[in-house]
């Protein structure tokens, strides 16, 4: 088998160290959470190879360690706490506790993609005494080094601390050994440590073979808890996927790629492996049950070297999985042949489609008795009726049923087994997309509502409920449109909003209509990204962003558009917020404010263009109110408190918030911090402690310095066409130097 050996940069042949074995190293999971889809591909690559070589009848040791401990950063560290820790405090238990019950929901995990189970799964708190062997190993060698009760390694030899693995390696697979793997996040610093460490201790090479698999990714962003981009499998499987899905998407990329994930990817997945799982089925079913099972040598086989050439060259799933699809299709060999050489090469692709083929699956597939119990029993009764229909010929009758079903949300299929009915999916149904550039710009077009509510929806399917229900029944006499946007629910909102969606436009107390439009997104975008997709879409005179965690109780359309009645004004709503010092904000009663809390902002469609899109590196609600009310206010209009509207409206729990533990929320609101320092940072001028209507400079980019005009003496002025720089002052305490040319002329 060939492989791209990082240490080497080079695609290598595999030599083992000992013949006919092979001992192999990967990086497991940190068990303070859940492991998420990202993780399962790069520990889908390892099984590929182990599988490979268990297929060459090497014997394959492998180890995968579970890290129940450690991953502390600098702040952790001094609070002398680490994220297990901090996460069992969360929960009531001990750190023992958690780290068992996310162990196991590991390995549930990878059971579920039928990722063959290493033979050890070291803890690091078991292998303490080890980890201190090396270190003093090394410290007796002079490479490591202790100051004040803590061992520092020495840099100048090698660089920082990873020595779990190393410990861990070195004891169940020796010193030197075949294959490492992980992700490719692990190469710097981890594995470039790990060898540090241990051929410092034992000075030899360490590891001959490195693997490192690209990431997944959801908006161009590593697929990571802390983005807010991760699903995990059981919110896969929410969706209505099998997680064996997920493994045949993997095979869609080379492992050396980076893998986008959507929904609607993995949808189209799915659909593969269900044709491959109904082709083996047929073939199957074409054969002689004792041949497919027997367990006579398959003769060699061109078709064989070829699906072998491809997976052991650097592990090119997406052609083994080609030439998988062209021996199923092809008619020189018989039905017996082209299963039996599928289920030879399963062992390493790693589908369990012997299993699938032995269960119940494939006969349920098509027994419409197993679709009926599966859908409403209201369903149920019309698709039988419409069975009847059909068996009378009176076939305009079973088509109109049909097509109720249909809008209710139920597709047929009707085979010679009597009609099998499913549950339709979104993409099947509504447009759904994969960013809010997906959804066409309505910014310019005229108006065709008074308001647009924007709602995002992100499960918490009650709350959003309340909220569209809140808004129908005090919506008064007005012209309201609702726009709604599923990011990527896994509870049952998608299917309340499917609902929704199907029945067209609601209806308001007064019996009037509101508008009702809903955009699916094909994963968690993001929250400014959902934010934007809806308005962009917006078609009102006012939008209002809304969180679904208010209610509304009475009529704000009236106070909201006698405050916009003032052209000054840019931005309203019921909650305002000021701060001195860009750093701590407080809630103001206003009516002139910094910033209009996102619980519910209100503005004028007409201005998006002026002050533009929300940066879509907010994933995240915190701040973002207030990074996109300065943008109103450096555009020149005032941000302003509408106070009667926190009567007509009631603000529950705010549920994302509640769901986070305190570490999420402090990592997720410094990123949203640094997005709005990165842009804001020089914000004062647009503050109301700060407002001067003499001199009042909206915004800092730097064409509008308070006191810009700095006068060259002439010996300082440089010649034309050199850079230089001095100071610049900006409001009130900042003062910074550009690099600049000047004009000739000056
Ligand atoms: P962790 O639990 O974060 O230590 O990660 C366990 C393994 O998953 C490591 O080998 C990581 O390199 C890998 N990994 C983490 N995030 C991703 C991702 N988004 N895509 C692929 N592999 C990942
Ligand atoms: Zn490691």
């Amino acid at each position: 088998m060939k492989i791209y050996n990082t240490l080497t940069k080079r695609i290598e042949e595999i030599v083992p160290i000992e013949d006919g074995k092979i001992k192999m190293y990967s990086c497991g999971p940190t068990v303070y959470r859940f492991i998420h889809i990202g993780n399962l591909r790069t520990f889908t690559m390892a099984d590929w190879i182990r599988r490979t070589f268990e297929y060459r009848g090497f014997q394959v040791l492998h180890v995968k360690n579970i890290t129940d401990v450690g991953h502390m950063r600098q702040e952790m560290l001094d609070r002398g706490e680490d994220k297990l820790v901090s996460q069992a405090r969360k929960e009531g238990k001990t750190s023992l506790q958690i780290a068992q019950f996310y162990t196991e929901a590991f390995h549930a995990d990878e059971a579920k993609l039928d990722i063959l189970p290493a033979q050890i799964f070291p803890r690091a708190t078991e292998h303490v005494p080890e980890m201190i062997a090396i270190i003093q190993g090394l410290l007796a060698k002079g490479i490591a080094y202790e100051v004040g009760g803590y061992v520092y390694y020495d840099i100048k030899r090698f660089p920082g601390w990873h020595i779990e693995c190393s410990a861990m390696s070195i004891k169940y697979l020796g010193e030197h050994f075949d294959v490492h793997t992980g992700g490719v996040d692990n190469i710097f610093p981890h594995h470039e440590d790990e060898i540090a460490q241990s051929e410092g201790f034992t000075g030899q090479q360490f590891v001959n073979y490195w693997v490192h698999a690209q990431h997944l990714l959801a908006d161009g962003q590593k697929m990571a808890k802390s983005t807010g981009n991760a699903y995990t499998c059981e919110e896969i499987e929410a969706r209505g996927f099998d997680p064996m899905a997920l493994r045949y998407f993997y095979t869609t990329a080379l492992y050396r790629s980076r893998l986008n994930f959507t929904f609607r990817a993995l949808q189209a997945a799915q659909t593969a492996l269900e044709r491959l799982r109904g082709l083996a089925y047929r073939l199957f079913t074409q054969s002689d049950r004792e041949r497919v099972f027997s367990a006579e040598p398959l003769a060699e086989h061109c078709w064989r070297d070829a699906f072998l050439a491809e997976v052991e060259n650097d592990l090119n799933m997406p052609r083994a999985m080609s030439v998988v699809w062209e021996m199923l299709r092809s008619k020189e060999l018989e039905p017996v042949d082209r299963v039996r050489l599928l289920l030879d090469w399963d062992r390493i692709l790693g589908f369990d489609l012997k299993g699938y083929l032995l269960s119940e699956r494939p006969q349920k597939k098509a027994d419409p008795e197993s679709y009926l119990t599966s859908v409403p029993s209201s369903v149920a009764m019309e698709v039988r009726e419409r069975g009847k229909l059909r068996a009378h010929r009176d076939y305009a009758q079973a088509d109109q049923v049909r097509q109720e079903l249909g809008s209710a949300g139920y597709a047929l299929r009707d085979t010679t087994r009597g009609t099998l009915v499913l549950p339709r999916r979104p993409e099947d149904e509504f447009t759904v997309i994969s960013s809010s550039a997906d959804v066409a710009d309505a910014t310019q077009l005229p108006d065709l509502y008074e308001f647009s509510v924007n709602l995002l929806a992100h499960n918490s399917c009650e709350d959003l409920k309340r909220c569209i229900e809140s808004i129908c029944q005090h919506a008064y006499d007005r012209h309201v449109e609702l726009v709604i946007i599923d990011n990527g629910s896994t509870d049952d909102t998608l299917e309340y909003l499917q609902q929704l969606a199907r029945g067209g436009d609601l209806v308001g107390a007064y019996g009037q209509r509101i508008a009702l439009h809903v955009l699916f997104a094909d994963h968690n975008m993001g929250f400014a990204a959902g934010r934007n997709a809806t308005m962009r879409a917006s078609r009102g005179r006012f939008i209002i962003l809304m969180d679904t965690s208010i209610e509304v109780t009475g009529d704000i359309w009236e106070p909201l558009e006698k405050t916009f009645a003032d052209p000054s004004i840019g931005v309203a709503g019921p909650y305002g917020l000021v701060t001195d010092d860009l750093r701590e904000f407080r809630e103001a009663t206003g009516p002139d404010v910094d910033a209009i809390e996102g619980y519910l902002m209100a503005f004028r469609r007409e201005l998006l263009p002026e002050v533009g899109w929300i940066d879509e590196k907010f994933r995240f609600y915190r701040l973002m109110d207030i990074y996109f009310s300065f943008f109103f206010k450096t555009a020149g209009y005032r941000a302003v408190t509408t106070q009667i509207v926190t009567e007509r409206i009631e603000k529950h729990p705010h549920r994302e918030w509640y769901s986070l533990s305190e570490e999420e929320r402090a990592t997720k609101s410094k990123k949203n911090y640094d997005i709005f320092r990165a842009r804001w940072h020089h914000g004062e001028s647009l503050l109301v402690v700060n407002f001067n209507p003499e001199h009042w400079w909206r915004g800092h980019d730097h064409a509008h310095h308070v006191a810009g005009e700095y006068a060259h003496t002439a010996e300082e002025l440089p010649s034309p066409g050199v850079m230089h720089a001095h100071e610049h002052r900006h409001w009130p305490d900042h003062s910074h130097s550009h690099a600049h040319y000047h004009e000739a002329s000056r």
